[in-house]
């Protein structure tokens, strides 16, 4: 289904984001784990595009995987880095031909080793630009497109920032999907924003369970994302990646998710990082106020 039918149907919908393994024993587990996103109430699955190598050729592997084996509304993401005309297009008629009807349109991040991702003479430089491009190429896809409710990490004027993200929508955007974040006031102010710029399409909340402390230290340290005072006093409070901890992690989010989904956000896109059961547990704990809304 087409994010444009689908947010016009009802709200919220839920979404996971998957990542292709990076080893085969990774493929192994993520096969394996696959089925038990069956029963759970998603609507649609994403898969990121790897930051590179061989890995980005898996990204339509793993989204025709999903539409196999769980039969829910599968969505390839496709980051612009590196890539020219040709493969652009190539990657858009394999998806259609896959049966997506949808894709996450990206700019990727800049690679430090830019050996690795000559820049195409024929290449884009801005999401937006690949959003125009893909409207331009085909009607069968609609788009979802980054948003930053702490602003881009490159661009930390929230003004420009949030000019940027109109662009996109003005090319031809369906649905924003956020940044992770770990304070819902960031998301409401900027869904506020996104609203006085003109910004009119469903803007979906994307949240990341801290499952492994560690790991999204790392993730936040990079993407930008803060982690508010509170949340790291309760999450220090206990060892380093420790059962007590992942069990707060995951409570946080089910309070954050509550939040949301009680102020009307439009749909929440988990960040799984290929974590079932923290998935499981994430909508077990909001699954009341699905049901009431539905
Ligand atoms: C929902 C979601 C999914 C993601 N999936 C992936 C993935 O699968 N693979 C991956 O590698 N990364 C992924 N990322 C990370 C993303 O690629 C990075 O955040 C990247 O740095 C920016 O991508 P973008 O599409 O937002 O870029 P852009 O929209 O191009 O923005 C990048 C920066 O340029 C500025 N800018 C934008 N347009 C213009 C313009 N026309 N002129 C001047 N400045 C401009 C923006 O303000 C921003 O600072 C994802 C992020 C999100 C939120």
């Amino acid at each position: 289904m087409k994010f444009s039918e689908m947010y016009a149907q009802s709200y919220p919908i839920l979404s996971v984001e998957l990542f292709p393994p990076k080893t085969e024993k990774g493929w192994g587990n993520l096969y394996r784990r696959l089925s038990h996103l069956k029963g759970l109430p998603l609507q649609f699955v994403s898969v990121t595009y790897g930051a590179g190598g061989s890995i980005r050729d898996r990204t339509l592997e793993l989204t025709q995987k999903v539409r196999e084996s769980i039969g829910v509304t599968s969505v390839p993401h496709f980051t612009l880095i590196g890539a020219g005309k040709e493969q652009i297009r190539k990657f858009l008629h394999e998806s259609i031909a896959q049966g997506a009807e949808n894709i996450v349109a990206l700019r990727g991040d800049i690679p430090k080793n830019t050996l690795d991702f000559p820049i195409p003479s024929d290449g884009f430089q801005h999401a937006n630009e690949l959003v125009a491009f893909i409207r331009n190429e085909t009607d069968a896809l609609d788009i979802g497109v980054a948003g930053y409710p702490e602003g881009h990490t490159e661009c930390r004027d929230l003004v420009t920032d949030m000019e940027n993200l109109k662009r996109k929508v003005d090319a031809g955007a369906t649905i924003v999907i956020t940044q992770l974040f770990y304070d819902n006031t960031d998301f409401f102010r900027f869904r506020e924003r996104a609203v006085k710029t003109g910004v009119t399409v469903p803007i979906v909340a994307g949240i990341m369970p801290i499952v492994k402390f560690s790991q999204i230290k790392r993730i936040t340290s990079m993407c930008g994302a803060s982690i508010p005072k509170h949340l790291y006093d309760t999450l220090t409070k206990y060892d380093m990646d420790s059962a007590e901890q992942r069990m707060a992690g995951i409570e946080y989010a089910i309070n954050q998710a509550r939040n949301l989904l009680e102020n009307d956000v439009v749909g929440l896109h988990i960040y799984s990082l290929n974590k079932w059961r923290t998935v499981t547990k994430l909508l077990e704990g909001v699954q009341d106020l699905i049901e009431q809304e539905n």
